[in-house]
């Protein structure tokens, strides 16, 4: 029997893990697999508001305790679904003014157990102007120096969660206009 997978999916903002990952659920609904995408994110904001906040801005200025609640309480959220296949739309890190703050530290690791990892990067200058061009999203600013500084932050903080779990990391390049063969890549490389 095949073994229920949970995906975790990382990458720096813009990079494309939401119409990535957007495009691997329609392939894998074609298919007929029974398929659940969550946002980390957008899960913290429920759970928060369950717990009285009213504003998304008003989440990343809660002290780091407050977040690490939150983020344990969306894990046991994520934690209780068994479809055959859970993706999980995250960041490797937040930016935080204390510096750079795990999205996936160890207590929340062990509450999704997640069975692989994938790590989507592109070029940084790609990276840039996908965030210049989102005009949906309220992106702080940014330059390249600091897109390269954060790609290699993503690298140390996943590899980190691969030797917490033992669950491998798949490499990902989002290339531009690529969306459908980087996300068929994904979906053959973890057999989805
Ligand atoms: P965040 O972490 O902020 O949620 P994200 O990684 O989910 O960011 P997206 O919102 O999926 O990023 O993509 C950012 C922008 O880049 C969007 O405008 C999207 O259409 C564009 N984009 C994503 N992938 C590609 C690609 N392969 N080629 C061209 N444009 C792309
Ligand atoms: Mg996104």
């Amino acid at each position: 029997m095949a073994e229920n997978k949970r995906v975790v999916m990382v990458g720096i903002p813009g990079v494309g893990k939401t119409t990535l990952l957007t495009k691997i659920v329609e392939i894998l609904k074609n298919h007929k697999k029974n398929v659940y995408m969550v946002s980390y994110g957008t899960l913290m904001f429920e759970v928060a508001k369950e717990n009285g906040l009213t504003d998304r801005d008003e989440l990343r200025k809660l002290s780091v305790s407050e977040q690490q609640k939150l983020q344990k309480l969306a894990a046991e959220k994520i934690a209780g679904h068994d479809e055959e296949i859970v993706i999980i739309d995250t960041h490797a890190f937040i930016n935080s003014p204390e510096g750079y703050y795990p999205g996936l530290p160890e207590h929340v690791l062990k509450i999704i157990k997640p069975t692989n990892f994938v790590s989507v990067s592109a070029k940084p200058e790609e990276i840039y102007n996908r965030r210049m061009k989102d005009d949906t999203r309220n992106r702080d600013k940014i330059t390249l120096a600091v897109i390269k500084k954060e790609l290699d932050v993503q690298s140390g903080m996943i590899s980190a969660c691969a030797v917490i779990t033992g669950a491998p990391v798949r490499l990902v390049l989002n290339h531009e206009g690529k969306v459908e063969e980087a996300a068929d890549k994904i979906i053959r490389a973890i057999g989805l």
